[in-house]
C-alpha cells in the first residue's frame, strides 16, 4: 500500500488525483491532504478518504475545518500553515507527494518532497521554472525520483527511453512539444486587447484552474512548459521545438536520429498523466475515455505564431539567458494575470509586464531556494510598479 500526500488537493489535479487514487482502494492510502483556504472542499474530502493530516495554509479556513471534522468524529488532525506543508511532503510515513499546488506558494513543500527522497509527482511546473538547477540537483543528490504530471512532459516522459545520460546518446534528434494554442488562436489580433478573463478561462479542451487558463490563453503556459522540459530532460533550448496542435489528441512527441517519431495519444484528460505516474512502471485503470479513431477527425499541426504570442518568445530567451531570467519571467507573469482576473490590466498587457520586467532585470545565477524567493519578491515588486504606472 503507496502512502500519498496530496498538495492542492481542492484543485483540479487535486481532484483528479483523488479521483484516480478512488478506484484503486487496494493500491493507495491518503496519509495528508493539503491545500490553501478551501475548507468546505477539504471537509469532504477528508471524510471520503479519512486521512493522517489535514493541513490548510490559511489559518481561520483551517480552524472551521478543525470544528467541522470535530463536529463529524473524524480522526483527522488538521495544521495550518506553510510549515505544515513542508511537514507532510517530508513525513517518513509517505512514499509519494503529488505536488499540485499552484505557483510559487508550492516551492517549499516540493524541495522538501525531493530533499526527503520522495516519489515525486510534479504538477507544480514552477518549481523548475525557478528553481531548476536546484531541484534537479537535489533530486540526484537526495535519491528523489520526479514524475513528469504535465500531460506534454509525461508523454515525452512515456517516448523517452527508461534510463539516458544525453539526448544525443540516446539518439534523439528533437523532442516536439505540443500545444493547442488556447483558445485565442484564430482570433483578429486587434481584438486581443479586449479579451476578458470569462474569455480568457473557457478554454476549448483542457477544464483547468484559473492561472493556468489564462497562462494557456497567452501560451505562457506553453513557455513555462518549454523551460521544464529543458530541466526535466537534460535538454538544450535548441533540443525543443513548439508544435501548434490544435486538438491535444497528440500530448507531444520525441523525434530519434532515425526518423522514428514517437507519440503519446490520448483524451484531453488529466488523469492519464496522474495514472501513469501513481503507477509507473505497471500501468493502472484511470477511468479516461478511450480514443475513438473512427469519430476522432483530423489531426492538426502548424508552427507556433510568435506575434500572436509574445510571452512564448520571451520565455525561450529567458531559458536560453540562464541564471535567474525564468524567475523574474515567472513571478511577473504572476502578478500580470493576477491584475488581469482582477480587472486592472488588459489580456495583451501581461506580455507587456513580463517584457518590463526582463528588460531591466538584473540577473545573478541563484544558489538556494532564499536566492530564488528573492529574487522572485524583486520581480514582483517590479511588475506591481509597472502595473501601477500603465493602469492610472
Ligand atoms: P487550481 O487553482 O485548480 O488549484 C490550486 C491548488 O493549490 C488548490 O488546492 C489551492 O488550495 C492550492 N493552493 C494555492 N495556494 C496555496 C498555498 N499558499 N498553500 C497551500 N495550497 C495552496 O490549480 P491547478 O490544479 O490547475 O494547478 C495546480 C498546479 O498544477 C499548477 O502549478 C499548474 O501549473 C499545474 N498543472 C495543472 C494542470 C491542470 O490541468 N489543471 C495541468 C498541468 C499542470 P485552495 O483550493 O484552498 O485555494
Amino acid at each position: 500500500m503507496q502512502q500519498i500526500s496530496v498538495l492542492g488537493s481542492t484543485g483540479s489535479i487535486g481532484v483528479n488525483t483523488l479521483d484516480v487514487i478512488r478506484a484503486h482502494p487496494d493500491k493507495y492510502n491518503i496519509f495528508a491532504l493539503g491545500a490553501n483556504k478551501h475548507d468546505a472542499r477539504m471537509l469532504a474530502q477528508c471524510l471520503e478518504f479519512h486521512p493522517e493530516y489535514a493541513v490548510l495554509n490559511d489559518e481561520n479556513a483551517a480552524l472551521r475545518l478543525k470544528t467541522a471534522l470535530h463536529a463529524a468524529g473524524s480522526k483527522t488532525e488538521v495544521l495550518s500553515g506553510a510549515k505544515a506543508l513542508v511537514e507532510i511532503a517530508s513525513s517518513a510515513d509517505v512514499d509519494t507527494v503529488m505536488a499540485a499546488i499552484v505557483g510559487a506558494a508550492g516551492l517549499d513543500s516540493t524541495m522538501a518532497a525531493v530533499v526527503a527522497g520522495k516519489r515525486v509527482l510534479l504538477a507544480n511546473k514552477e518549481s523548475l521554472v525557478m528553481g531548476g538547477r536546484l531541484f534537479t540537483d537535489a533530486v540526484s543528490r537526495h535519491g528523489a525520483a520526479l514524475m513528469p504530471i504535465d500531460s506534454e512532459h509525461n508523454a515525452i516522459f512515456q517516448c523517452m527511453p527508461r534510463q539516458y545520460e544525453s539526448l544525443q546518446a540516446a539518439g534523439i534528434r528533437r523532442i516536439l512539444l505540443t500545444g493547442s494554442g488556447g483558445p485565442f488562436r484564430q482570433t483578429p489580433l486587434a481584438a486581443l486587447a479586449g479579451k476578458t478573463p470569462e474569455q480568457a478561462c473557457l478554454h476549448p479542451n483542457w477544464s483547468m484552474g484559473q492561472k493556468i487558463s489564462v497562462d494557456s490563453a497567452t501560451m505562457m503556459n506553453k513557455g513555462l512548459e518549454f523551460i521544464e522540459a529543458c530541466w526535466l530532460f537534460k535538454a538544450q533550448p535548441s533540443d525543443i521545438e513548439i508544435v501548434i496542435h490544435p486538438q491535444s489528441i497528440v500530448h507531444s512527441m520525441v523525434e530519434y536520429t532515425d526518423g522514428s517519431v514517437l507519440a503519446q495519444m490520448g483524451m484531453p484528460d488529466m488523469r492519464t498523466p496522474i495514472a501513469n505516474c501513481l503507477g509507473w512502471p505497471a500501468r493502472i485503470e484511470s477511468n479516461v475515455e478511450p480514443l475513438n479513431f473512427y469519430t476522432l477527425g483530423a489531426l492538426e499541426f502548424t508552427a507556433p505564431d510568435f506575434d500572436r504570442f509574445p510571452s512564448l518568445r520571451l520565455s525561450i530567451d529567458a531559458m536560453k539567458q540562464g541564471k535567474d531570467y525564468a524567475v523574474a519571467l515567472n513571478a511577473a507573469n504572476e502578478i500580470g494575470v493576477d491584475a488581469f482576473l482582477n480587472g486592472r490590466l488588459g489580456f495583451t498587457q501581461i506580455a507587456d509586464v513580463i517584457a518590463e520586467v526582463l528588460e531591466s532585470w538584473r540577473a545573478s545565477e541563484p544558489d538556494s531556494l532564499a536566492a530564488v524567493k528573492d529574487a522572485d519578491h524583486l520581480a514582483r515588486e517590479s511588475a506591481r510598479a509597472f502595473i501601477a504606472r500603465v493602469s492610472n
